[in-house]
């Protein structure tokens, strides 16, 4: 950072600041003009707090050079970071798909909208057991029950799941079956979360927050990576907007923006990125174009029938035209979408239980 001192500034106060930097393991470098003196702080600024520096006396104003967050930042960490996840890469060359429905609604649901998603090209499985539902009279999940669902859906097609956690103490639980744990948007400035999510080392995808900014989605993320835990992924999921035709607004800028910033993998959400099936498919298209490293889609065999989020949910064979369609799209910002295994005779044996 760069401090600006006023140009009124005393000896004594420039000597504050100077001596301030340098308690906090930092060199100075002062250039002393013929108005005004501004110092360079050089090192690792992390520990110094830039608005205290400010509020001292003599300071006009204190530029930022370096980015607020560290661990998450391409500036400190240049090559990509690729997770894998069961043999699933996210962030390497080839795309990830994870599909499935919003909720997890039974078992028979869960396991046939499973082996469609796998059969239309889906490597991921997503499904939610804990639901963060705008009112507290909607369907909130199966819990626990739904969790178990989604173990025997990833026995029965090999798709490892990535499922949503919503509260600290829950991570222990979820993080026994899931693969990846999910944070929602409405949870992306959950800090205890954040930190619990952490702690469990398990790989976890960060949506953005409907309504915060890039640098504060990097630094929800720099929580996650800040327990050592390296395996983090962005969402972009839209923002909100003045916009009434759609859910939100899917912010198709954030992905060259994150990629640029960060070296996080970042994942397009274009269900509730719009909010209608319609805009699904154009939406996932532009974000791969844009340089996404893959989607998660929301698919239902029966959307008018799904528990929650059936406007904005594909049905298998709208999904399965989509993911040809991202290959297409992906060929050329050279990157692939994996072919899919022959169907195993397992899923018969799961789903004559
Ligand atoms: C979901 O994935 O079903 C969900 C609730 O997502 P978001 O947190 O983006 O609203
Ligand atoms: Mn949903």
């Amino acid at each position: 950072m760069i401090v600006v001192m006023k140009t009124a500034a005393t000896k004594n106060e420039i000597a504050a600041i100077m001596s301030r930097v340098e308690e906090a393991g930092c060199k100075v470098h002062p250039i002393h003009g013929e108005d005004r003196t501004v110092i360079g702080v050089i090192g690792d600024g992390t520990s110094i707090d830039r608005y205290q520096i400010g509020r001292m006396r003599g300071v006009e104003t204190v530029v930022p050079i370096s980015k607020p967050y560290k661990s998450a930042s391409r500036e400190f960490h240049p090559e990509s970071t690729v997770i894998q996840v069961r043999g699933v890469q996210i962030g390497g060359p080839d795309l990830a798909i994870m599909a499935g429905p919003c909720s997890v609604e039974g078992r028979t649901h869960l396991i046939e909208t499973a082996i469609a998603c796998k059969e239309a090209g889906a490597q991921i499985l997503r499904g939610g057991a804990f639901k963060p539902r705008t009112s507290p009279y909607s369907f909130q999940g199966l819990g626990e029950e739904g969790l178990r669902y989604l173990a025997e859906a990833r026995e029965a097609t090999g798709m490892p799941i990535i499922t949503e956690v919503m509260e600290p103490g829950l991570v222990p639980l979820v993080a026994q079956y899931a693969d990846i744990l999910q944070i929602g948007t409405r949870n992306m400035q959950n800090y205890a979360l954040l930190n619990a999510a952490g702690k469990s080392g398990m790989p976890v995808l960060l949506k953005r927050g409907m309504s915060a900014t890039i640098e504060e989605w990097l630094l929800a993320a720099e929580y996650i990576l800040s327990q050592h835990n390296n395996q983090v992924m962005l969402c972009e999921r839209g923002i909100r907007t003045f916009s009434k035709e759609t859910r939100n607004t899917f912010d198709i800028n954030a992905i060259p923006v994150a990629k640029q910033l960060s070296h996080l993998p970042i994942i397009a959400d274009p269900s509730h990125g719009t909010g209608k099936w319609e805009y699904v498919g154009p939406v996932a298209k532009a974000a791969i174009a844009a340089g996404a490293d893959g989607v998660i889609v929301e698919v239902h065999p029966q959307p008018d029938q799904a528990w929650s989020d059936g406007r904005q949910s594909l049905k298998p064979e709208k999904f399965a035209e989509l993911v040809q369609q991202m290959k297409v799209i992906a060929q050329v910002v050279d990157r692939n979408v994996p072919e899919q295994p022959e169907p195993s005779d397992m899923w018969q044996v799961v789903m004559g239980r």
